[in-house]
């Protein structure tokens, strides 16, 4: 039977978060979004109620939980920029570990059953292997993943200590745009490497660079695995459904089980677009591992997870296309009115 309670979701005005919303709204839940707006927009939002407020604003998220009734949070927001958490990490431990953890005692006193974390890659630090499982150390190498194995810490002794089901969903490279073209990621100055690369495609940026050619890969470049976002979303939503038919808590992976390094990508982007980009070669950027790929089995297992989009040509299509939209919708120059 189809579950009609309200779901809650910080950080849905985001970019993952924003797309995430869509699907849940396809599958026909109600919303509720908790978004402070200062990387997310207003127009990502396609479906349900968005609330603008802090995660860690405890009397806000309270009122929140008990006016819906709300069983099951999905929790986006944060901070995502891993040169930022070390030049600023007590910003990142504020508001990834702090946040969550009023988050969390929040739904702790309300009841709620089910949470569905964003983890990230970056808890692995540089794994001793380049096919990472979910058992594999987690030794993150700077603030950021450090701000988010704190988090999932936190759930995992919550989760022991009373009735909430969590499951964390430890992102790997997560890529491309709603395949509707409605949604993508629209932060200026983002640093990933499809964004970027299609930005420049689009003509909103002179040129890149490749960040180290002396990896010991077979091309020298690192080598990431690249997940579509809409395949990310589903996973969400299979989640969701995994901890409502009383699936035990879990940390899953989410990638494809294979990689591309950064000259295919680069390839793949010049190929896709009929665009020759001006690629530059400069030195490593510090902390990158040279290979970083999920193993995948577990999430295909337990959630029965299927990727649509483990194409690298489709993902690059997507955002390229989103690139070109938002340059019409200008989210971000709207943003005064916010
Ligand atoms: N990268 C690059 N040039 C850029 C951005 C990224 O060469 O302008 C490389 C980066 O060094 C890494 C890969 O692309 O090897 C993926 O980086 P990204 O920042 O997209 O994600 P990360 O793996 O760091 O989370």
């Amino acid at each position: 039977m189809k579950n009609t309670s309200a779901v809650l979701v910080t950080g849905g005005a985001g970019y993952i978060g924003s797309h995430v919303v869509k699907q849940l709204g396809r599958a026909g839940r109600r919303v509720v979004v908790l978004d402070n707006l200062s990387t997310g927009f207003r127009q990502a939002v396609r479906h349900g109620e968005l609330v603008v407020g802090n995660t860690g604003d405890m009397a806000l998220v309270e009122d929140l939980l008990h006016k819906h009734g709300i069983q099951t949070v999905l929790h986006f927001a944060a901070h995502i920029v891993v040169p930022e958490s070390v030049s600023d990490p007590l910003k990142y431990y504020r508001n990834n570990t702090c946040s969550t953890r009023n988050l969390l005692e929040c739904c702790a006193a309300a009841g709620v059953r089910h949470f569905i974390f964003s983890s990230t890659a970056a808890v692995y630090g540089i794994p001793e292997n380049t096919f990472i499982d979910e058992d594999a150390p987690t030794s993150p190498i700077n603030p950021y993943g450090l701000s988010k194995l704190m988090s999932e810490w936190m759930l995992r002794d919550l989760a022991a200590a009373s009735d909430l089901r969590y499951v964390a969903l430890r992102y790997f490279n997560v890529a491309g745009a709603d395949p509707e073209g409605e949604l993508g990621q629209a932060t200026p100055e983002a640093t990933h490497l499809i964004k970027v690369a299609c930005e420049a495609a689009t003509g909103k940026r002179s040129g890149l660079a490749i960040f180290g050619t002396d990896y010991p890969t077979p091309d020298g470049t690192c080598i990431r695995d690249y997940i579509h976002v809409d395949d990310l979303a589903r996973a969400h939503l299979q989640a969701l459904d995994y901890l409502e038919g009383g699936g035990a808590s879990i940390v899953l992976n989410c990638g494809y089980g294979h990689g591309y390094s950064v000259r295919e990508v680069l390839d793949t982007v010049q190929r896709v677009s009929g665009r020759s980009l001006a690629i530059r070669e400069a030195d490593r950027r510090a902390g990158d591992p040279p290979a970083l790929t999920a193993d995948s089995r577990r999430i295909r297992h337990v959630l029965g997870w299927q990727p649509r989009h483990d194409d690298l040509a489709f993902i690059v299509r997507t955002a390229l296309e989103w690139e070109r939209r938002l340059a019409v919708l200008d989210w971000a120059g709207q943003r005064h009115g916010v």
